[in-house]
């Protein structure tokens, strides 16, 4: 069955945060809004932890075959669809063609269905081969498995986070790409936001059984190790989130004593929540 976590991250605020919307008000670019709360969106959120835990992925213990991955992972991210080869498999599914399209019988009977599910039926032998062997490797990579890939949702599912907060507008000015210089007349203005009360943000994984499928493994161990170093990272050094990263904004740092997780039993009883410092001290 595999267990379930849910985690209340709280966040210390360092710089203000730009989250910048296309909607505009006279010259000025307006922060993301609700009502009168600010917001992070989910999606900014999933992007940050998923940067730095792509950083912090080489950096701890690996077995040989996750290392490949991982390392296949840093290469392939930087590509259009970020998909892992499929060429190097060394056994997979028996694939075999009926009536001139693959037969997906046999693949039904040992593979997940959220591996072969996109694979259609005008494949190709090879084709559908490729796909399963990139879809397998998806399926053992700690970083698909949290964080999602073509092939299946991810273990990991972020709120957004709604806050009260101080705008600031500060003007700016572009510069022409001609002179390099600033062009004047070419004034704008952005509202950075200072939350009242740091952000918190709300986290489940699901952390799965042990899965070993034609000699990839989904490994238990390696995804809540790998989520740990990532909020390690992110109490130590911190991350920044929003657009303004490169101007100093949205300096944001885990505070783990006033954060929170629980197990979620999976019977529907109640749970309670305990101190994050005792998840990151885990062993796994
Ligand atoms: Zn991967």
């Amino acid at each position: 069955m595999g267990k379930a976590y849910a985690f209340k991250l709280q966040f210390d605020v360092l710089s203000p945060i730009l989250i910048g919307t296309s909607s505009r008000v006279g010259s000025i670019k307006e922060a993301l809004k609700v009502g009168k709360y600010y917001m992070i969106p989910s999606s900014s959120w999933k992007g940050t932890l998923k940067r730095e835990a792509l950083s912090e992925a080489l950096y701890m213990p690996l077995s040989q075959e996750a290392k490949a991955l991982v390392e296949e992972h840093l290469r392939v991210s930087d590509e259009k669809f970020g998909v892992h080869s499929g060429s190097d498999c060394a056994s997979l599914p028996q694939v075999k063609e009926k009536n001139g399209s693959v037969d997906v019988s046999e693949i039904r009977k040992t593979l997940e269905p959220e591996l072969y599910h996109l694979m259609h039926q005008s494949l190709s032998v090879e084709e559908a081969k490729r796909y399963m062997c990139s879809a397998l490797k998806s399926f053992a990579c700690p970083l698909d498995s949290i964080f999602g890939s073509i092939y299946f949702t991810s273990l990991a599912n972020f709120s957004s986070s709604v806050f009260a907060g101080k705008p600031e507008i500060r003007t700016k000015v572009t510069i022409d790409r001609e002179t390099m210089t600033a062009a004047e007349g070419h004034l704008y203005s952005e509202e950075e936001v200072w939350p009242l009360d740091g952000l918190t943000l709300y986290v489940t994984l699901i952390v799965p059984e042990r899965r070993i499928l034609y000699g990839y493994t989904r490994d238990p161990g390696l995804i809540t190790a790998l989520w740990i170093k990532m909020l390690m990272k992110l109490s130590d050094l911190g991350t920044s989130i929003g657009s303004g990263k490169s101007k100093g904004l949205g300096l944001i740092k885990l505070n783990a004593d006033k954060s929170q997780y629980a197990a979620i039993p999976e019977s529907g009883e109640s749970y309670s929540w305990k101190g994050l410092s005792e998840f990151l001290n885990k062993t796994y």
